[in-house]
């Protein structure tokens, strides 16, 4: 475990460094394996909470959105997070739910839990629909081979009938 007491930092900014394995509810459809992360930085007293600047690196092993392939992803992020007392939290009916809410962390008691913070930054820096290339090529909506790996036995499609299942597809 790796835990931070908050007010170590009151009196003077606090540096942090560690390497965290997030909790395995970091992985999930498109992230397949989280390795070790390296997280580090500086918690600062402000008025109103703390700032927690840093950064996090490390591999991530995700799910093509497209050909269903694994690759892995460097992860290198930069980390702002205000962390505010809970009692400073807006209420229920005034939270609006959006990625950059998550930049502000509310805490209960004053302890950070560097591998949770790893885990909710990792979850931020996935791209919605990951892909392993650009250039990716997808599956055949026929036979589901991967033409990345080369084209596929089907008869090549003469008709349009599935231009519109790959578009579904790609739309997942
Ligand atoms: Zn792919
Ligand atoms: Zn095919």
């Amino acid at each position: 475990m790796h835990l931070i007491d908050l007010t170590c930092a009151d009196t003077q900014p606090l540096e942090f460094s560690g390497r965290v394995r997030p909790a395995s509810e970091t992985c999930s459809d498109d992230v397949v394996r989280v390795g070790e992360l390296l997280i580090g930085g500086v918690v600062e007293r402000t008025s109103r909470g703390y700032q927690l600047s840093g950064r996090l690196e490390g591999e991530v092993v995700l799910r093509c959105a497209r050909c269903l392939g694994e690759f892995s992803l460097r992860l290198a992020e930069p980390l702002g997070i205000e962390l505010l007392p809970l009692s400073a939290a807006p209420r229920e009916d005034e939270i609006r739910l959006g990625r950059e809410e998550l930049e502000v962390l509310f805490f209960e008691s004053p302890t950070l839990d560097l591998a949770a913070i790893a885990g909710e930054q990792v979850q931020l820096a996935v791209p919605m629909k990951p892909l392993c290339g650009d250039g990716c090529k997808g599956l055949c909506a026929r036979c589901g081979k991967s033409l990345n790996e080369g084209a596929c036995e089907c008869v090549p499609q003469t008709d349009d009938r599935w231009a519109p299942l790959s578009q579904w597809r790609d739309n997942q």
